[in-house]
């Protein structure tokens, strides 16, 4: 089975931890349960993945490198070229993978940057 089709059967409904199996859970909800534990971001705080701090965007990164879903999860990402947020291990901005992501503030100091004159 590729990653992919792991990924595309598990329940979409939303960021965070998904609800815990009730009595009445179907096979489908413990399978999903299950699968949670083993994606970091969906046992972790699913902010960490879209965080504007560097600290916490390397942190997520670093979680990913865990995750058993990464390789489908950043082909997934490049293809869908998602605006923002870590996939796969990766920074997404603009709808493509970057070194890392820069912070708030003041632009880079770089004269080669400056537009022609
Ligand atoms: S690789 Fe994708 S699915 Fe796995 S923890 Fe990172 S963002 Fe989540």
């Amino acid at each position: 089975m590729r990653l992919t089709t792991l990924l595309d059967t598990l329940n979409q409904g939303g960021s965070g931890p998904w609800p815990t199996p009730t009595p009445t859970a179907t096979e489908a909800d413990t399978f999903d349960q299950l699968v949670a534990t083993l994606i970091p971001c969906r046992e972790h705080d699913a902010e960490l993945w879209f965080a504007e701090s560097t600290a916490d965007v390397e942190l997520a990164k670093s979680l990913c490198q865990e995750c058993p879903l990464r390789e489908g999860c950043l082909a997934g990402a490049v293809d869908r070229e998602e605006p923002w947020g870590v996939w796969g291990g990766e920074v997404f901005v603009g709808g493509v993978v970057v070194p890392r992501k820069r912070g708030r503030g003041r632009p880079r100091k770089d004269e080669s940057a400056a537009p022609a004159a």
